[in-house]
């Protein structure tokens, strides 16, 4: 039977406190690797809803206290996947054709989904701010994924963003109290 979590998650809250510094995430992310592992544990055994609920108040609490101009690591380091409503966007942005924005900035991943060809991405500039930001990928919008719907589907997801988003990695490592 999975537990509510709710009794504890109650006292759960992140502060800037708990939100390292960019640089620092990688050994951060395997000293506590058993600690990330215990959070994903426990999250499994949690209510789903309950689960939504608690991730989505830290994930508002994080955010209320930490701009990502102070980090752009997913821009500096990892690609969304791209659709083709995604480039079509990009070209109004550019004004260029979709096909011009495949040829320069893209390529298929082994997954088959477009990428950017390069990291960081060609659109984030020395201020960390997005280029296409009005026009930029879904993907990019919806990064880290602590605000979606159905959490407990992106727990192993949410392990590897740890290694790249300060916020996922402080949320997770907060949720080992739940
Ligand atoms: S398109 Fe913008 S938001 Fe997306 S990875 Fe590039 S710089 Fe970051
Ligand atoms: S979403 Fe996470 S990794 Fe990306 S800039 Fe914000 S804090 Fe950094």
């Amino acid at each position: 039977m999975k537990s509510s979590g709710k009794g504890a998650s109650a006292k759960i809250t992140v502060s800037r406190a708990d939100i390292p510094a960019p640089a620092a995430l990688k050994q951060l992310v395997r000293t506590h690797a058993a600690v990330l592992k215990s959070s994903i544990r426990r999250m499994q055994s949690i209510n789903p809803r309950n689960l939504d609920d608690l991730v989505h108040r830290l994930h508002d609490e994080a955010f209320s206290v930490y701009d990502c101009l102070n980090c752009a690591n997913c821009c500096r380091s990892i690609s969304p996947a791209i659709r083709h409503s995604d480039v079509n966007e990009m070209a109004v942005k550019l004004k260029i054709r979709p096909s011009a924005v495949v040829e320069t900035y893209l390529h298929l991943d082994e997954e088959g989904d477009y990428v950017f060809r390069q990291a960081p991405c060609p659109f984030i500039d020395s201020g960390n701010y997005c280029s296409i930001y009005s026009h930029r990928p879904r993907a990019c919008r919806e990064y880290p994924h602590t605000d979606r719907t159905r959490f407990y589907q992106i727990l192993s997801l949410s392990l590897k963003n740890a290694e790249v988003c300060p916020v996922v990695f402080a949320i997770l490592k907060k949720l080992e109290q739940a």
